[in-house]
């Protein structure tokens, strides 16, 4: 057995309620991400049911491999898990794609499968190679730079897209006529067809709610964990934020009912995922009932305004050990600027439950490089940090820099200098040593992502040389013309 089927099979042993389905549509199901993040993806995972609930449809999953370099030595084929058929083989071959970078591991799971990865250059090919499907996260901002490789794209919530798009498979003889159908479908997105100006996203009934998973695995971020929708969307405005209420219909909540109902009584660990869901009006009793159930919680998103003394109880009830949440503008002036509006006294009693619950660590996310931003407001961010480190029994700080994104009010805002991020990152590590952690993205790929999230077709072929190109920040450079 060779190195990566070995890998498969040790981890399709460890799983619960893989699906397996002969049927005569099958999907090779990709992520174009190493196994433990796209297995954490409870879209992905929502999708692979979707498609084997269909009469006469089945799906079987690949991953980008842990080891690109060393699968490209070996000569292997991208391979899917349920069978280890080659994903160049299967009729369609469809991608969940969630952020910017994840671009190259399209590039390279196609690489891989022996599929040409542009869709001009399959069309001009004599053999007839798979129909390639992208969808996920990544199209409610911009899924433009994916448009050179992909043939159609499902553009948002897929849940009622997904059957119009087999039928059309079945009904359409060959894949001009397939294509020229969906061209006028709302939600689809054809790149050959509509050229850079995609379609508005799908929004699905609420019916469709929740999403959950269907593969239980150790091998995850968020280890034997089963993961459930407690809501969709957020009924909030950050301007920076491609989930804020304008970009769907606001936050739709599950009832705890239903929700509870979805949990199988084997779960141990269950985690409640959505955008917001600490502005869930029924969080503390969907909370209550699973502690008290004796199950671990996990919470994807905790606000710092929603913390009090039940809510972090429970968690900790739960198994928490760390208290995460994010401040994102560096000082109040920003964050009420771009309508995040958490206040630093929700963040000072974030740090003081904490250690009234006995957590472990107290981790914060924050934007820096938002539109105005001066080192006063870096300033404000380092004294913040030392007072949350004095109350909370530990502190991490993940800085990321803010990259604008499209359908959100700071579209086209440039991103700050590269220089200048580093210079602030250096400030907040000498005024924090000793008090509190420091981690985050390296600016150098923020300047990357900062490129394909206002890009068009161009940054998406660039993309693809880049990953070719070894994947590191130069070979980048090179490709992005920087
Ligand atoms: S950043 Fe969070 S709270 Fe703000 S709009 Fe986005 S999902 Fe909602």
């Amino acid at each position: 057995m060779t190195p990566f089927r070995e890998i498969r099979a040790s981890r399709l042993a460890d799983e619960t309620g893989t699906l397996n389905k002969q049927a005569d549509l099958a999907f090779a199901l990709c992520y174009p991400s190493p196994y433990h993040v796209g297995m954490s993806s409870l879209g992905f995972q929502s999708i692979y049911r979707s498609l084997h609930a269909l009469p006469g449809c089945t799906a079987e999953r690949a991953f980008l491999p842990d080891d690109v370099t060393e699968m490209h030595r070996l000569s292997e084929d991208l391979c899917t898990y349920e069978s280890g058929r080659p994903v160049g083989d299967f009729p369609v071959v469809a991608f969940s794609l969630a952020s910017e970078l994840e671009l190259a591991g399209v590039v390279t799971c196609l690489d891989l499968a022996g599929i040409p990865a542009l869709h001009a250059e399959r069309a001009a090919h004599a053999r007839t190679f798979p129909l390639v499907v992208v969808g996920g996260p990544l199209t409610f901002s911009n899924p433009v730079p994916v448009g050179p490789f992909a043939d159609i794209i499902v553009m948002g919530e897929a849940e009622e897209l997904l059957p119009i798009l087999v039928n059309r498979l079945r009904d359409q003889p060959d894949r001009e006529s397939l294509l020229k159908s969906l061209v006028q479908q709302p939600g689809f997105y054809i790149p050959s067809l509509h050229a850079e100006t995609p379609p508005a996203v799908a929004i699905a009934s609420d019916d469709c709610l929740p999403a959950y998973s269907q593969i239980i695995t150790p091998h995850t971020e968020l280890a034997s964990m089963f993961l459930i929708e407690a809501e969709r969307g957020c009924s909030r405005g950050c301007a920076y934020c491609v989930m804020r209420r304008s970009a769907g219909s606001g936050m739709r909540p599950v009832a705890p009912g239903r929700l509870l109902s979805l949990i199988p009584a084997e779960a141990r660990r269950v985690g409640l995922v959505g955008a917001a869901v600490t502005d869930h009006p029924a969080l503390p009793e969907i909370l209550r009932a699973l502690v008290d159930a004796g199950r671990q919680v996990g919470v994807s998103s905790l606000r710092a305004d929603r913390l009090d003394d039940e809510l972090v109880g429970l968690l900790a009830r739960g198994g928490y050990r760390t208290l995460t949440s994010a401040a994102d503008g560096a000082s109040q002036r920003l964050r009420d600027q771009v309508d995040r509006h958490t206040q630093v006294e929700d963040l000072l009693r974030a740090a003081r439950l904490c250690r009234v619950h006995s957590m472990a660590l107290l981790k914060l996310y924050v934007l820096i490089g938002l539109p105005g931003e001066t080192m006063a407001d870096i300033d404000e961010l380092a004294r913040l940090a030392l007072e949350l480190a004095a109350l909370a029994p530990k502190l991490s700080l993940t800085v990321s820099p803010f990259v604008s994104k499209r359908n959100t009010p700071l579209d086209h805002q440039p991103l700050d200098d590269i220089a200048s991020l580093e210079a602030k990152l250096a400030f907040l590590r000498r005024k924090l040593r000793g008090h509190a952690r420091l981690a985050g993205d390296a600016p150098k790929w923020a300047w990357v992502e900062h490129r394909l999230a206002q890009g068009g077709f161009a940054e998406g072929v660039a993309a693809a040389q880049a990953a070719r190109a070894g994947g590191g920040f130069a070979a980048w450079k090179r490709a992005l013309g920087g």
